[in-house]
């Protein structure tokens, strides 16, 4: 991917990876790049319920999609159709914290680095993280309070 910020259009379901990556270390919006908003309850973020989600949803999610300013939070919810197709909560998380990666699996074999059919998610620390190609890093949401719709819009 070339790297142009603030030249084009926002493509909601295909993030840059290296603005993935900054708003997420740095807690930016991943719309605008200025910090995110944070209040008493925590950090502004979207989530839906995922496969690998733990049956205490959304306490303890795993999220690739970086906070948001309040600003664009409501946009993000009038406008993208991700999220009108979708059960999704805006929440706030006080402890978001750096989980791991999201991104290609490769594997050496006799016939050289084979990759595997599905993207894969790695917590830091794991054995297998290094014969990964991260395409997004990855947060673990916790101490999360959901926040009434209204209260955005
Ligand atoms: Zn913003």
């Amino acid at each position: 991917m070339t790297h142009s910020p603030g030249v084009g259009r926002p493509i909601y379901n295909s993030m840059h990876p290296a603005r993935q990556h900054l708003c997420m270390t740095y807690m930016k919006c991943q719309h605008c790049g200025l910090p995110a908003s944070r209040n008493q309850d925590g950090w502004l973020f979207l989530d839906w319920r995922k496969p690998w989600d733990p049956p205490t949803w959304p306490e303890g999610s795993l999220t690739e999609m970086p906070p948001l300013c309040e600003r664009h939070a409501r946009m993000a919810i009038e406008r993208c159709p991700h999220l009108s197709r979708e059960d999704f909560v805006v929440l706030r998380a006080r402890t978001p914290k750096l989980w791991g990666v999201f991104g290609t699996a490769y594997e050496l074999t006799v016939d050289g680095w084979r990759t595997q059919a599905v993207d894969v998610m790695r917590p830091y620390g794991d054995e297998g993280l290094k014969a990964v190609l991260a395409s997004r890093t990855v947060r673990e949401l916790r101490a999360v309070a959901v926040v009434d719709l209204r209260e955005v819009l």
